[in-house]
């Protein structure tokens, strides 16, 4: 196994769980820098599988396979927080795993992410561990109404959770979320949305970038913007959290951390992605180094990259809605010389779908994402 200090230099091979596109652009970043990339996964023909030198499909449960694949590669990372533990703890036999196993374990559950943000001393949305229809009205009494409950284990992009207004709404809240441990989060009334990108090689070399703006659509991100002139006051305070949490969790990698700032101005953790981000898709052209590319290089035990901004940015994502009344009107876009399109090679736009997405640079980021709505608008409404 690779000494903990040796960097991992060009011309290894990484590999990674997860064959989505964030596993894509990190096998695109990768092999900028003269890497080879080995993907694992169950789906045949997947964003990552078409870019990446190999690819092994298998299940995640596969212990042959997984061996295998460890022994083949120089390091090993992930896309996804909530990948098995049979394959990470596998793979850790053989080759370094980084993020490690300790910053998954925090990561993929929300009360040890709570618990551990409340340990290190990190503001976060009063919480309140509900296994049961009587814990979770201890719960309400605790943590107050309106309140959100999130399953413990596996939430993403507002699936696994639901809005309690009222004492009332307690039992039907319990039954949605089909009886599963879970979380009860005060509901915090938020200005707005925003998500630092936090990368720590193993050196303890920390470079932190944004805060990027988010606005989401039915909990899905649709526009992130970078940077907005109203949290300039908290880029400071927010990047100092950040590299609070990477310390803390020990994290080689990247990690986005994702924050509530609230009317009164005070910065509230949401919560921790220990891995590249869709926020973080802008910085592909709007930073000196991309997530992507920063990632590799902590994963790598590399000198960490400038994180300077090359212009202001936004980029909205392109959801399966868009394929709906047929394939969308890429030349409308790609004849727009603001705008980078990127698409994941997907081949079934389902609705809701991260299909792609477009990035535009420009004067201020406002500008960019009212260009970069404007261009997504173009996509159908040729068809209508
Ligand atoms: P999450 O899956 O925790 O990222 O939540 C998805 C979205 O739900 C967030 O981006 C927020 O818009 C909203 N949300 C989650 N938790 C809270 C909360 N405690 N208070 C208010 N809104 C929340």
């Amino acid at each position: 196994m690779t000494n903990l200090s040796d960097p991992i230099l060009p011309g290894a091979t990484l590999g990674i769980l997860g064959s989505g596109q964030l596993g894509r652009m990190f096998a695109q970043a990768a092999a900028r820098l003269g890497y080879r990339v080995h993907v694992f996964s169950p789906r045949p023909d997947s964003p990552t599988g078409q870019v990446a030198d190999r690819q092994t499909v298998a299940d995640y449960e596969d212990v042959a396979a997984l061996t295998e694949f460890a022994q083949s590669v120089d390091v090993v990372t992930l896309e996804f927080e909530n990948v098995s533990t049979t394959a990470t703890e596998t793979v850790a036999k053989f080759v370094l795993v980084r993020p490690s196993g300790h910053v998954l374990y925090i990561t993929q559950n929300r009360l040890r992410e709570k618990r551990f943000l409340e340990g290190a001393g990190i503001a976060c949305a009063p919480f309140a561990a509900a296994n049961s229809p009587d814990e979770l009205a201890a719960a309400v009494q605790q943590v107050g109404l309106p309140a959100v409950l999130k399953t413990a284990d596996s939430g993403y992009d507002g699936k696994g959770q639901t809005m309690i207004r009222s004492a009332a709404e307690t039992t039907g809240a319990w039954a949605t979320m089909g009886n599963q441990p879970a979380v009860l989060e005060g509901f915090v009334d938020y200005e707005r949305e925003f998500s630092v990108l936090v990368a720590r090689s193993p050196t303890g070399e920390i470079a932190a970038q944004g805060p990027i703006a988010n606005d989401h659509v039915n909990h899905v991100l649709d526009v992130s913007m970078l940077p907005l002139a109203e949290l300039d006051p908290y880029v400071e305070a927010a990047q100092k959290i950040s590299r609070q949490i990477a310390t803390a969790l020990d994290l080689v990698g990247i990690a986005c951390v994702e924050f509530f700032l609230t009317h009164e101005g005070k910065l509230i953790v949401n919560e921790i992605a220990p891995r590249p981000h869709n926020s973080g898709h802008l910085t592909i052209e709007a930073s000196a180094t991309s997530q992507f590319e920063q990632h590799v290089r902590a994963i790598c035990g590399l000198p960490l990259g400038s994180t300077e901004l090359v212009s202001a940015a936004a980029m909205v994502n392109l959801l399966g809605d868009l394929w709906q009344a047929g394939d969308p009107d890429w030349p409308a876009v790609l004849a727009d010389r603001c705008v980078r399109l990127h698409l994941y090679g997907k081949t079934e736009a389902r609705i809701g779908r991260k299909m792609g997405h477009l990035t535009v640079l420009a004067a201020t980021a406002r500008d960019a994402a009212e260009h970069a709505l404007a261009a997504r608008g173009k996509l159908s409404s040729a068809k209508e």
